[in-house]
């Protein structure tokens, strides 16, 4: 699982581009957020320009 920091995010909207699974999706006030749909595949995470997307260990 993947999440967005979004203290750190910058809305470019590209990680929401270029999600295969379309789980990326504008969050309700600020920022970007990762639904259930994720695999992740770790493609938004390499291309965040800012580093916001990280991995989060699933409990
Ligand atoms: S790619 Fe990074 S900075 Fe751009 S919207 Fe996504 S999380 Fe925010
Ligand atoms: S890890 Fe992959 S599937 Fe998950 S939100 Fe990022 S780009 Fe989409």
């Amino acid at each position: 699982m993947f999440k967005i920091n979004i203290d750190q995010c910058i809305e470019c909207g590209f990680c929401e581009k270029i999600c295969p699974k379309e789980a990326i999706k504008p969050h309700s006030s600020y920022g970007y957020e990762i639904d259930i749909n994720c695999i992740s595949c770790g493609l938004c995470s390499k291309n965040c320009p800012v580093n916001a997307i990280s991995k989060i260990i699933s409990t």
